[in-house]
């Protein structure tokens, strides 16, 4: 946990800030970092919430390389296209390859080779793996990286009406996702490319540090998440409709007119941190790469595909933007890298030792995922330390009080603390 004073002076906003503050990451090359612990930790657990809703809404898991070949992009007619956003590698058979910046020409090949027909269909492959674009401006940390963590999924149907069906799957599963970070995400319109029609949407995190201008009805901004007991393969239209008949849309989508139009106490304009993006594109790889299916009309057609993005790297510094204070980071308990943090203040003083061990124990056996500091600093100096990092509860012990057979419980979001024995402590935290 190498945590620091003072911030670098690069760190331009509040989130890349703190997380090198606060020692999750460290900067290898612009846009390209190392995950330290208490990073690493954050980033796995964001990405597990990821992979039970995805699991949840009927998607599977698969892991594709990081490493492709061109020709797969040359197929799709993609690879001179792309630019300089892609980093391009040769072999030692000079054969050319890329670090994948996205990932729909595999996914669609390992599509093509297993998959004939329409009746195993729908399906919906996604993986959460390192992309690599070359960005122009990489800045503001893992926000917008080089190097970058990403869930994202492909979905396969036979015609348009079931790939909504898809969609709107996805359209909810998202929409739970954030709100199980603890993040308020708005889906707003974007823009569908080529093939034209409403199944495009970004979801945004409000925040003033944000790269987009959000513009959207306050009834959507204050509609809460769908949550878990959804007909996943039922009909899901009335309620994604029920959202996207709301005015939302970022700068490039904005008509102002329609805004204009609304009453002005629904009008919201925001900065937002776009932190997923799904849209459906029917036939644009399908086609080119002859990924076909036979329908039950025994004819065989392009198979037709959405694909739907959660920036998993940059929601670490969203959260971070969107939940902190003067002294660091707070968690949502779903993401924080230790459940709790037991505070020794006299490590080496036996009464001390012993509480501290019990605490410890049953934090973990409660599967809190405990920190336990025991590290010789003053006490001044481990508060500011966890408050920094961020962890959601703290259990402060001290000669005084293992006398008197109590411990100091601070919850961090809150500030609120109070005094009691070890047991009743450990009972507040399991809620
Ligand atoms: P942006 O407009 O921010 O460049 P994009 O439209 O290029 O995003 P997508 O290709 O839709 O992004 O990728 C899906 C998600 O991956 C985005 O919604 C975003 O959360 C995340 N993402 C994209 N580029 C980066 C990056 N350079 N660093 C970190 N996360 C990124
Ligand atoms: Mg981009």
């Amino acid at each position: 946990m190498p945590t620091l004073r003072e911030a670098p002076a690069d760190a331009q906003i509040v989130s890349h800030q703190l997380m090198l503050r606060a020692g999750l990451i460290r900067q290898e090359a612009a846009g390209i970092y190392a995950w330290l612990p208490l990073g690493l930790k954050v980033l796995k657990k964001i990405e597990q919430v990821v992979r039970e809703e995805m699991n949840r809404a009927g998607a599977v898991e698969i892991l594709m390389p990081t490493l492709q070949l061109a020709d797969l992009w040359r197929e799709s007619g993609r690879y001179d296209d792309y630019g300089e956003e892609m980093l391009r590698i040769k072999d030692r058979h000079d054969r050319d390859l890329l670090y994948g910046p996205t990932a729909e020409e595999v996914v669609t090949d390992i599509f093509r080779g297993y998959v004939k027909s329409y009746k195993d269909l729908p399906k919906n492959l996604y993986n959460i793996q390192w992309k690599f674009r070359d960005e122009r401006r990489p800045r503001f940390g893992v926000m917008r990286g080089r190097e970058f963590l990403m869930k994202d999924a492909y979905s396969f149907d036979i015609d348009e009406a079931g790939a909504r069906r898809s969609y709107n799957r996805m359209f909810l599963a998202y929409l739970n996702v954030y709100a199980r970070l603890g993040l308020k995400a708005i889906p707003v319109k974007a823009d569908p490319g080529p093939i034209g029609g409403d199944m495009s949407h970004e979801f945004m995190i409000l925040a003033d540090t944000g790269e987009s201008q959000v513009f959207a009805h306050r009834d959507l901004v204050e509609m809460g998440a769908p949550g878990p007991n959804i007909d996943w393969f039922g009909d899901l239209e009335p309620e994604v409709s029920r959202r996207t008949s709301l005015y939302a849309a970022s700068d490039e989508m904005h008509d102002e007119a329609r805004f204009a139009a609304m009453p002005e106490e629904k009008r919201m304009t925001a900065r937002g941190i776009e932190v997923g993006h799904i849209f459906y594109f029917g036939e644009k790889y399908s086609k080119p790469m002859k990924a076909l299916v036979t329908g039950p009309d025994g004819k065989d057609t392009p198979v037709q595909m959405g694909s739907y993005g959660v920036g998993v790297s940059r929601l670490v510094g969203a959260i971070i933007e969107a939940s902190h204070d003067d002294s660091g980071i707070i968690w949502p308990d779903s993401v924080a890298p230790f459940g709790a943090a037991v505070l020794n203040l006299r490590a080496g003083d036996a009464g001390c030792d012993e509480v501290c061990e019990e605490a410890y124990k049953s934090l973990t056996d409660a599967g809190l995922d405990p920190l336990y500091d025991h590290r010789a600093d003053r006490p001044g100096a481990k508060f500011a330390a966890t408050d920094l990092v961020g962890i959601p509860w703290q259990v402060v012990v001290g000669p005084k009080g293992v006398a008197e057979g109590v411990v100091e419980l601070k919850r961090r979001a809150t500030g609120e603390r109070q005094t009691l024995p070890l047991a009743a402590a450990l009972k507040v935290i399991a809620g």
